[in-house]
């Protein structure tokens, strides 16, 4: 069976070749600007309010453009980027520690197994700087040292500390600040804010993304919205598991409908399963908690040395105790990468040397950061996390130590873009988690927060007015065909969901989905089990739409209907993700193939056959997928075999 067919290759055409220290400023330089009077008379639609869709359209608003700005959320404020715990990296070298531009690059590149853009990741780097700048200025009160300077933590897959952070809090804090720059350009006029509305389309217009559908959440009316650019801030897609530590909304909608309106989608199989989040306790929850990896920092993973140790951990003496991140990862010990982290609790776990009901888990403990540091210095540090853990799980962590397991948290997959962040369809660009762009196959951890800020803030701001200098494009109305077809598209779709009236409940279906996910393209991939993955997801997308139960009106506030449209198009992805997988027989960062691997169980790459971006292109409902390969150089770090030893 065809599962794809292969179609010609991509290339980003819109990055500057030369030093790549300069690239960026080149690229500034060459892009068209368009006057300050001009800039009033181009609109540009902003979908997400989070930190990248947020920092974007107060960036856009400030230079002049008229926004229109959308959330699904009743606030921009309650953008899922508001749960964001640990940090955000900068090249500050405030500690001295031999931190640098490149170094951050490096990391980045490596930490990403080599599957990431060089040019993107440095300019990310070097942008990295102004963003805490641009922070400090808003009043971001990120956690200073005793003499005032802004104090810096380590994440994963680092040897420097680089990580800004207020607390356990940091995308609140950052996400208010974003939020303060859009109201002060709401109430200035310059951004129209419209929450609690979904986009459900694109609208493409002679090759350009000329404006969305939107249905208003609470009223069910259904409207066309125009601009001269639209950008995509949607987040990224990992309640596609069902259980994720995303927040419930997150979904995938807005950018595969543009996928199915012609822009690429890259890397879909490439998803961050996080190694410290609360193990599951049942199958009544509906999401899963993280444990920021700031925590290690302090806290030492450890399991029993023998398999089936059911003791309390207090009983458990240190020479029974196998400390096994310390142990494999000398050098990095508790903060190798998330993929690595994860894939060790998983084989510890699969040794029966795993903690808590069904074993599947690890614990975290912070005896020896106690007993170091003191009670107090540890609560200043990371006292938020510690009492949500305590509520959620009951046990007082200062005393126990925590319980912890992988779980899915990120994806670093999502739309294709170039250089200027504009996807294949011209005029749609992709900013934050929803785009593909800076972390290759594994992202290392405090650097979301950094990509989709630089995205917003310095990136887009720059980029995208080479597009709009050769607007305003001609005035639409909703009578135009194209128009018209993309509002009936969307209209038609909610009447099919409703028409159904089935007897299984939308969340049923997303659940069985989500275990298919988990169990086949989830911490280890095979062949055999992906292959199978496609046919259960194709058996259960057609059940889906025999069998699902929305009830309610179109017309009115219906979350049901709103959750069954976005796990109809989770179903979509669901088989693209799988394909993805498939078709990259080799391990690398987050996607670990159980056929490729090294002597001693690490991901084992094959550059000289998967060095590219898989860039897939939507070829019709029913038809296989094409892959387009945009082919991946290194010139300034030269991938290896990734080791953390
Ligand atoms: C628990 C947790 C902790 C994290 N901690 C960190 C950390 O410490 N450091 C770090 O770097 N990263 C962290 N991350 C990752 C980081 O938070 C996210 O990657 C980042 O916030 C995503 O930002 P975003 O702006 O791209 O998307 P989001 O914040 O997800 O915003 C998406 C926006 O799009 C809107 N939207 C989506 N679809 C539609 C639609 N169809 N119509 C209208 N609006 C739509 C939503 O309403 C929302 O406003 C964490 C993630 C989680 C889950």
């Amino acid at each position: 069976m065809n599962y794809w067919s292969e179609g010609d290759p991509i290339a980003d055409t819109a990055a500057p070749d030369g030093p790549i220290e300069t690239r960026w400023e080149r690229r500034q330089f060459a892009a068209k600007l368009v006057n300050p009077a001009n800039r009033r008379k181009l609109t540009v639609i902003v979908v997400g309010t989070g930190l990248a869709g947020g920092s974007a359209a107060a960036t856009l608003a400030e230079a002049g453009y008229k926004v229109r700005s959308y959330c699904y959320q009743d606030s921009p404020r309650r953008a899922h980027s508001i749960a964001a715990q640990g940090g955000i990296n900068a090249a500050k070298n405030y500690r001295n520690d031999g931190d640098s531009v490149y170094r951050l690059f490096y990391d980045t590149v490596k930490g990403g197994d080599f599957r990431a853009r060089e040019s993107n990741v440095y300019r990310l780097a070097q942008v990295s700087v102004n963003i805490i700048d641009q922070c400090v200025a808003q009043g971001v009160p990120f956690a200073r040292e005793y003499g005032g300077l802004l104090d810096n933590r380590s994440f994963g897959g680092t040897q420097v500390s680089r990580t800004f952070y207020a607390r356990g809090q940091t995308g609140q804090q950052l996400l208010l600040g974003a939020y303060q720059a859009l109201e002060r350009q709401v109430a200035l006029g310059n951004v129209e804010m419209h929450t609690r509305h979904e986009m459900l389309e694109l609208i493409v217009v002679d090759g350009k993304a000329r404006g969305i559908v939107v249905r208003d959440l609470v009223t069910g009316e259904i409207s066309t919205e125009f601009a001269d650019a639209v950008v995509l801030a949607s987040g990224g897609y990992g309640n596609v598991f069902f259980l994720s530590t995303n927040a419930k909304g997150c979904n995938v909608t807005a950018s595969w409908r543009a996928h199915r309106k012609g822009a690429l989608f890259a890397n879909p199989c490439y998803t961050q399963i996080h190694p410290t989040c609360i193990p599951e306790s049942g199958t009544h929850q509906s999401k899963l908690t993280l444990m920021s990896e700031s925590l290690r920092n302090d806290g030492r993973v450890w399991v029993p040395v023998r398999a089936g140790d059911d003791r309390v951990p207090a009983d458990i003496p240190e020479d029974e105790r196998d400390y096994y991140l310390e142990r494999i990862y000398p050098s990095f010990g508790n903060l190798v990468p998330r993929d690595i982290a994860s894939r060790a609790a998983k084989n510890v776990c699969d040794e029966g040397r795993g903690v808590g009901p069904g074993g599947l888990g690890v614990y975290l403990d912070f005896a020896d950061a106690i007993a170091r540091l003191g009670r107090d210095a540890v609560e200043a540090k990371y006292g938020n996390l510690f009492e949500m853990y305590e509520r959620i799980t009951g046990d007082d962590p200062y005393i126990t130590p925590m319980r912890i397991y992988p779980a899915v948290h990120y994806t670093m997959g999502g739309l294709w873009v170039d250089y200027d962040l504009q996807s294949t369809i011209p005029g749609l660009f992709v900013v934050g988690e929803a785009n593909f762009s800076d972390h290759g196959a594994n992202r290392l951890g405090a650097s979301a927060l950094m990509q989709g800020l630089a995205d917003g803030y310095f990136v887009l701001p720059n980029t995208i007015n080479d597009y709009l200098a050769s607007g305003p494009f001609p005035a639409l109305s909703a009578s135009h065909p194209d128009v018209a077809a993309a509002r009936a598209a969307v209209s038609e779709r909610i009447s099919a969901l409703l028409a159904v009236d089935g007897d299984r409940t939308v969340d049923s279906f997303h659940r069985e989905l989500g275990h298919i996910m988990w169990e086949y393209c989830g911490m280890e991939r095979t062949e055999e089990g992906l292959t199978k993955a496609i046919s259960l997801i194709r058996s259960l997308r057609e059940e889906f739409w025999t069998r699902v139960k929305v009830p309610g009106t179109g017309e009115t506030l219906n979350q049901n209907l709103e959750r069954a449209g976005r796990v109809a198009d989770f179903f979509e992805l669901a088989e693209l993700m799988c394909v993805d997988a498939l078709h990259r027989a080799e391990s690398c960062g987050g996607h670990f193939r159980a056929e490729s691997q090294t002597p001693d169980g690490e991901a084992l790459r094959h550059d000289d056959e998967f060095s590219y971006v898989a860039a897939w292109q939507f070829a019709g409902t029913g038809e296989p997928p094409v892959l387009r390969r945009e082919t991946l150089d290194f010139e300034y770090v030269h991938p290896s075999q990734r080791s953390y030893k």
